[in-house]
């Protein structure tokens, strides 16, 4: 599946790349023992790996460390190359909530060899994605609640607010490298509590506003390759 929906547009829209950040939040560097980053940790998934809400997440089977990371997502509606800060919320077509599922072990072994991300975090389902929030219906992008629940029991939980990289710098500084298109979607980073999960897992992701109100959620289940 390479399209994802916008809340009141009949149509899906087809996703032309995914461009996530690493490490935007400073508690979540700090349990991957990773240093804060000076400018953005940039990387791409591609747009085949795109699941949606109440699909399954298929664990390749050279991996045994399948890690959870719940993110906000951005629909861009416009694009551009250089865009000021100024105008970069502009080219924002709606919110949500994604997971960018991540084999752990198989990315530790990359980092360690120096080699690129591309199958621990670009794999197929590796990046479930809920419905998008027009932007016209947030009223600050940076007042958004994160929650990710595993079988029920939360395990991350966390807020917009403690981005390293506000979102206008992030849309501004990426599109000075990758001309940025209609369709397009950015992963913005994950909060602490990153963990393992494991086939028959059920993880529940929900985007809430500042007055804790859901706007947006996602239900995976996590599956085992048979
Ligand atoms: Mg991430």
């Amino acid at each position: 599946m390479n399209t994802v929906t916008l809340q009141g547009s009949n149509n899906p829209i087809i996703v032309s790349k995914i461009i996530c950040v690493g490490r935007n939040y400073a508690e979540h560097a700090k349990e991957m023992k990773a240093e804060l980053p000076s400018a953005p940790v940039l990387f791409l998934k591609p747009p085949s790996a795109i699941i949606g809400n109440g699909g399954a997440v298929i664990l390749p089977p050279i991996s045994r460390e399948l890690h959870h990371e719940v993110e906000m997502t951005v629909l861009l509606g416009k694009g551009g190359r250089d865009i000021h800060q100024e105008s970069a919320l502009s080219c924002v077509a709606g919110y949500g909530i994604g997971l960018d599922m991540t084999l752990r072990d198989i990315q530790s072994e990359a980092k360690k060899k120096g080699l690129p991300w591309s199958l621990a975090k670009g794999f197929d389902t590796s990046a479930p994605l809920s419905e998008f929030i027009p932007a016209a219906s947030v009223r600050d992008p940076h007042r958004l609640l994160l929650r990710l629940s595993v079988n029920g029991a939360v395990r991350q939980k966390g807020t917009t607010n403690d981005f390293i990289f506000r979102l206008e710098y992030l849309i501004s500084h990426i599109s000075q490298f990758f001309t940025l298109s209609p369709g397009d979607v950015l992963f913005t980073g994950t909060p602490e509590g990153v963990s393992q999960t494991v086939p028959g897992d059920t993880l529940e992701a929900t985007l809430s506003d500042e007055s804790n109100k859901p706007i947006t959620y996602l239900k995976v289940r996590i599956e085992g390759r048979r």
